[in-house]
């Protein structure tokens, strides 16, 4: 995954996610050993499950790329790659199992609801494969544009509209990532961390 256009440079890379959902749902076996449909308790606001998957995804939707410093964890949620309803699943926790459980911010999880790619599109979009970033890049503008060998591709053009990945949103949303990674380059310059964290604040205000 070197071109992830859900990061900017500063952006820790996004790794080994089925490894680490794994230990989340260990974690939430130690507990509750009975449990079976992983959703119900990794989604849990209550629970200290649902913040160790954020944790997973580096705080960070891995559909859009918005991150934890932009929206509150509330905003978080955790979506089911295939959605719950989906003839593939014959029981509620098969559909929960942990390999389908994926982080969405509030706004990815709504837009996309109970889209269902056909078997054969799915890697083209999963976010915890590195062929999503194949699919869609970021361009100079920072507008997420689907890639030049998807670009005839049906299901990631659904995909893409459905989501709204060519949102302008998601252009401010990487500005502040990119403002704030450089602030933290900045920490010892003061003058300019505070014109920064007021510009940064600005925008954050706009974005509500
Ligand atoms: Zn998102």
């Amino acid at each position: 995954m070197d071109d992830d256009y859900r990061n900017t440079k500063y952006c820790p890379k996004l790794s080994d996610l089925k490894e680490k959902k794994e230990k989340v749902k260990e974690a939430v076996l130690q507990e509750h050993p009975r449990a079976k449909d992983m959703h119900t308790y990794i989604s849990d606001n209550r629970l200290c499950y649902k913040q160790q998957f954020i944790e997973v995804y580096n705080g960070k939707c891995p559909y859009c790329g918005v991150t934890l410093a932009i929206i509150g964890w509330k905003q978080f949620e955790i979506d089911h790659f295939i959605p719950k309803d989906s003839s593939r699943f014959s029981s509620k926790a098969q559909a929960g199992s942990i390999e389908n459980l994926v982080l969405a911010c509030y706004d990815c999880n709504r837009s996309k609801s109970s889209l269902e790619l056909s078997e054969e599109d799915l890697y083209k979009v999963d976010p915890d494969g590195s062929d999503i970033c194949r699919s869609f890049f970021r361009d100079e503008d920072y507008y997420i544009r689907i890639s030049e060998d998807f670009s005839t591709d049906d299901a990631v053009n659904q995909f893409y509209k459905q989501l709204g990945l060519d949102r302008q949103i998601h252009r401010l949303d990487y500005l502040l990532m990119n403002m704030r990674g450089l602030r933290e380059k900045l920490k010892d310059k003061p003058l300019a961390y505070t014109h920064l964290t007021e510009a940064i604040e600005m925008l954050q205000q706009k974005r509500r």
